[in-house]
């Protein structure tokens, strides 16, 4: 069993880098890559623990893209070796995301609610705020019932308090992920919330611009769309990764090295990165 798709704290998953690679080494995984949000930070650490432990460590990242009308996520994974340009890139996306948060945080003051952006931060112990760490402060204020309440009703895209951060270009985060040595490769293809003509088209794009692969086992997909992802990929020669986003016991719905209809991840899989 493998998973190709995780976070950490240094994103919004609940284990640090460390601890997640030690409970992937405890349940059986002989491969983990950990996709914080926009954040590098989790890496080394992480790198090192699996290096104890005896488990391959695929470092990664996970970078949102401007798109509409959903969400586009692109997966940077096996990096060889971190170069600046993306580093830079990091520290450019967790800025906008700082200023994303602080109109959020402005927005939040129209219901009554005062506190101060920075203070919130620093409660965190997190280098990197994202609306998760929002919607949790929501439900601990009484704002919201859960944090499933707090997206719905007021943070997800097209709710109220939904602010747009500033996202790279696809061109950008497939050229910042190349030159680290990574592998590029499209997130959840159906957060893009296209049609499958649609999805076909964006194919033939991607395999244009040098996308190395889609991930097309996602536990939010159904296990035939999945199979259905997976076979038009290959159409296009894509590599075809499956991943479990794990966060922690903050998303009960995802577990480690566990995919659509809750499958466990085949080491097959690896094939994703081969060279
Ligand atoms: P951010 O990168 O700060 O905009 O937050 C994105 C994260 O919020 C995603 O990775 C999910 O973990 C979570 N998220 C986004 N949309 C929703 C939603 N509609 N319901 C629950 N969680 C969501
Ligand atoms: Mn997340
Ligand atoms: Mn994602
Ligand atoms: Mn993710």
């Amino acid at each position: 069993m493998i998973d190709l798709h995780t976070h950490s704290t240094a994103s919004d998953g609940v284990y640090g880098p460390g601890e997640l690679v030690e409970k992937a080494a405890a349940e059986g995984l002989s491969a983990l890559a950990l996709t914080d949000h926009d954040s590098l930070d989790g890496l080394d650490e992480a790198a090192a623990a699996a290096k104890r432990l005896g488990i391959r460590f695929v470092p990664g990242i996970e970078i949102e893209i401007s798109f509409a009308p959903g969400e586009f996520h692109l997966l940077g994974l096996d990096f060889s070796a971190l170069r600046q340009p993306l580093v830079d890139a990091a520290a450019e996306l967790a800025l906008s995301r700082d200023e994303r948060n602080r109109s959020v945080f402005d927005k939040l003051g129209e219901l009554g609610l005062d506190l101060d952006y920075d203070e919130f931060k620093k409660e965190q112990g997190t280098g990197m705020i994202g609306r998760t760490h929002i919607a949790d402060f929501m439900v601990r204020k009484g704002m919201a019932r859960t944090k499933q309440d707090a997206f719905d009703r007021y943070l997800a895209k097209g709710r109220p308090y939904f602010v747009q951060k500033s996202c790279l270009q696809l061109e950008r985060a497939v050229a910042l992920i190349k030159e680290s040595g990574g592998l590029a490769l499209v997130a959840h293809p159906l957060s893009l919330f296209v049609s499958w003509t649609r999805m076909r088209a964006l194919m033939g794009e991607w395999k244009y611009l040098g996308i190395d692969g889609i991930e097309a086992w996602h536990p939010t997909a159904r296990v035939v769309d999945c199979e259905r992802l997976e076979a038009m990929g290959r159409e296009f020669g894509f590599r075809i990764s499956a991943g479990s986003d794990y966060h922690g016991p903050s998303r009960p719905d995802r577990r480690l090295g566990r995919t659509a209809g809750s499958r466990p991840i085949d080491d097959r899989y690896l094939a994703a990165l081969e060279r």
